[in-house]
């Protein structure tokens, strides 16, 4: 695996071991299969019972039949995970960073009871609902609404984009009461909801991405997050996913490095192999030297996050260049591979399509950049 600054010696024995475990059940168990998945626009979800056995769930949260693990665990199980699909690593870090993590964070002692255990036993898939048609980049302006009745709540509204949506037994959704952003546990079933797959996507083909749509749906008083009030909940959950995006993205430019490098030296045009060319090695440098960087960024990002003291602006920048390296390494292992590369079992094609979805989920690159603006010049720029 790349890791030209040695950084393999910065990792403790833990960190090792547990990125070892995953590492081997993405080789033997995820990467044969995943190529045919993506191929049929599928979710392996024969994968869930050993992604629990692999300890993948509840990895934010102490306690309730979950292990709590670091930041730099969880960046590397993301960065394992996105090096075979990033439709995997997403069902992953929804469960973990936007489902067990904001019901640890924001609900009740009888919510974590009812929900973590089972979602640490992967029993149970949840969804996170903020997205809508017409408000992507700007959640605020929801048009989702959530009215109080005398003994529930009347929930309407439209969620797109919706990761695990249409296998997931609960939906985390997002909307607004007396004007103030709150978030309900809907559960499938619920009179009303209906949860739909988008198809005919070329991008994130093994993620079940859905369509929500809530028309008068009851929600029982006890399935409101009572600790989610505003947008200031939601951001906290999307540092924990846009760092796990980043990792996932640096995954994706390994994984199409380590596919276009052997060939550069079997592959012979003019008598020669191709990593014997000048234009050839130019690009096997510029991959390693983005990786390292990529490597560098995403590992102190994770240290930092175990410290308590990453600043929301650390993890955009994270975000954008991992995302947007990684696609043009994907490019240039794409271009190595000749007309190999378009096939879905030399992976590269998978990863530069899948990550055409990752530079616009979880803010996109003009959105993270106008993050990072406003943190240098204490000027916001969005509107
Ligand atoms: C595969 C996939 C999975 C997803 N999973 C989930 C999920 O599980 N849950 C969920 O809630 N959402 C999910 N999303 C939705 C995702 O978060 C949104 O797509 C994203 O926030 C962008 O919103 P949008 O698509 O509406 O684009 P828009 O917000 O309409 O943006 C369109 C363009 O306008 C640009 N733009 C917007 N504002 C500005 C500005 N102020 N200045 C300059 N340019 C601007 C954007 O950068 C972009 O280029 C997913 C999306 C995808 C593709």
């Amino acid at each position: 695996m790349v890791d030209y600054f040695q950084m393999e010696a910065l990792l403790t024995v833990e960190e090792r071991s547990f990125r070892d475990k995953v590492r081997k059940f993405v080789d033997e168990e995820c990467t044969p299969l995943i190529a045919t998945h993506f191929d049929s626009g599928t979710f392996p979800v024969e994968l869930i019972p050993r992604m629990t056995e692999t300890s993948l769930f509840g990895l934010h949260v102490d306690g309730y039949g979950c292990k709590k693990a670091s930041h730099t665990i969880y960046g590397l199980i993301c960065q394992e995970l996105g090096r075979c699909d990033s439709g995997l690593r997403a069902m992953v870090s929804v469960q973990n960073s936007l489902v067990m993590y904001p019901i640890h964070a924001f609900g009740s002692e009888e919510q974590k009871i009812r929900w973590l255990p089972k979602m640490a036993r992967g029993e149970l898939v949840g969804c996170f609902g903020l997205s809508e048609p017409d408000f992507g980049s700007n959640p605020s302006g929801m048009m989702s609404s959530a009215v109080k009745q005398k003994n529930h709540y009347l929930l309407n509204g439209t969620k797109m984009w919706i990761t695990n949506g249409s296998i997931a037994h609960v939906a985390l959704v997002w909307a607004k009461m007396d004007d103030e952003i709150r978030v309900f546990l809907v559960e499938a079933g619920t009179p009303g909801f209906q949860a739909t797959l988008i198809q005919r996507k070329f991008s994130y083909r093994t993620s079940p991405t859905s369509l929500l749509i809530m028309k008068d749906c009851a929600i029982p008083e006890g399935n409101i997050l009572p600790g989610a009030k505003g947008l200031k909940s939601v951001l906290s959950c999307l540092n924990y996913a846009r760092y796990g995006v980043a990792c996932s993205a640096l995954g994706s430019a390994v994984a199409c490095y380590e596919a276009a490098e052997p060939f550069t030296r079997k592959r012979e045009i003019f008598e020669k192999p191709i990593a014997s060319y000048q234009l050839v090695q130019e690009k096997l440098v510029r991959m390693v030297l983005e990786i390292t960087k990529a490597q560098l960024l995403t590992f102190h990002l994770g240290r930092l996050m175990d410290q308590d003291k990453a600043k929301p602006p650390e993890i955009s920048m994270a975000k954008m260049n991992n995302v947007r390296e990684a696609m043009k390494i994907a490019r240039m292992a794409r271009d190595i591979l000749g007309a190999r590369g378009i096939l879905a079992d030399h992976h590269v094609i998978r990863h530069l399509c899948d990550l055409e979805a990752m530079s616009t989920l979880e803010g996109t690159e003009s959105i993270h950049t106008l993050i990072i603006g406003q943190d240098l010049t204490g000027i916001s720029a969005f509107h």
